[in-house]
């Protein structure tokens, strides 16, 4: 699997190609806010690399998912999320995956939610 899908959306705001709310990145992760949020909170968790889904993880990203998950506290604290939050990652078609760049959804905030 090659770094980066010209034709990736996600790829696209990696590059800069496609402007995100973003919220955190560093080498291998970047963050930013769902254009379409399902909560007061809705952020996508995203390796820079281009991993199609889950179905493609192989051992050697253990540590950039492992990062991911471990980033989701911190930020969600950040964003002021106090009283839990939910972390869904949709995988293929059957799963509900639209964006076919992994990633990694947080929904956090007061409840009623838009869905979810
Ligand atoms: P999924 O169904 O898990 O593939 O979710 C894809 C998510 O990406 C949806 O919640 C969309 O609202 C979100 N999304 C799609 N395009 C963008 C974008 N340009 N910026 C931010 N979020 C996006
Ligand atoms: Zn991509």
């Amino acid at each position: 699997m090659s770094a980066s899908d010209p034709n990736c959306v996600f790829c696209k705001i990696v590059a800069g190609q496609i402007p995100a709310k973003k919220v955190h990145e560093d080498d291998e992760i970047l963050v930013f806010h769902d254009i379409n949020p399902w909560a007061p909170v809705h952020i996508l968790l995203i390796p820079k690399q281009h991993i199609v889904s889950m179905v493609d993880v192989r051992p050697e990203h253990a540590p950039v998912l492992g990062r991911m998950m471990a980033l989701v506290p911190q930020l969600m604290r950040d964003l002021g999320v106090t009283d839990g939050y939910r972390q869904v990652i949709n995988t293929g078609r059957d799963g509900g995956q639209e964006v076919m760049h992994l990633h990694m959804h947080a929904f956090g905030g007061p409840r009623p939610w838009k869905r979810g």
